[in-house]
């Protein structure tokens, strides 16, 4: 099935100038979201996977689908002031506005092999935060797993050296 038709383009939202890429429309049909799980969790079957690390918010809904898929723990990346107990944190520029992404200090052990999961690979600030806080941690990022790609806002460079794996690209800034 092609992806790409099924999410919306919301123009300048939150704000003016930004093309923000909408999956809500793309998990209002079932195939779609077996489509990526199930193509994920056979993509990392023979990774010896540990964890699945999913972003707030829209992270959470396909890391913790692929999760349970896979049968695997899976650990939330928040903003800052929602986890309740010991955190760590990271600070990171996103592509409207600044912000802190945390996660608890027990929440992986070193050694550990984790994919990172999110809907949307954009400057790739986001998603360096959260490589940041997973390797203070010990772990170890195997890859990082995204729905939609938006190669003009050149996140893989900012990602260097991390495998990156997306379904969708879309060449909008
Ligand atoms: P970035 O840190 O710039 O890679 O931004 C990625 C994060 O911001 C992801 O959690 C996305 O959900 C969100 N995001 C950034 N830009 C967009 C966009 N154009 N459309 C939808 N979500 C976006």
């Amino acid at each position: 099935m092609d992806l790409a038709p099924l999410i919306r383009n919301v123009p300048d939202f939150p704000k003016p100038g930004i093309q923000f890429k909408d999956i809500t429309t793309l998990l209002l049909e079932p195939a779609a979201l077996h489509q990526i799980v199930d193509g994920w969790a056979e993509r990392y079957a023979f990774s010896k996977i540990d964890a699945i690390v999913g972003v707030e918010a829209r992270g959470f809904i396909f890391g913790a689908a692929l999760a349970y898929k896979m049968g695997l723990p899976f650990v939330p990346a928040r903003k800052k002031g929602k986890l309740p107990a010991e955190t760590i944190a990271e600070e990171f520029d996103l592509e409207y506005g600044k912000d802190t992404v945390t996660m608890h200090v027990d929440a992986l052990q070193p050694g550990q092999r984790v994919v990172i999961v999110d809907d949307l690979l954009a400057t790739g600030g986001t998603v360096a935060a959260v490589v940041r806080l997973v390797r203070r941690l010990g772990a170890e990022v195997v890859e990082t797993a995204f729905v939609v790609e938006l190669p003009p806002l050149k996140g893989r460079e900012r990602l260097q050296g991390i495998p990156i794996h997306c379904e969708v690209e879309f060449m909008v800034e």
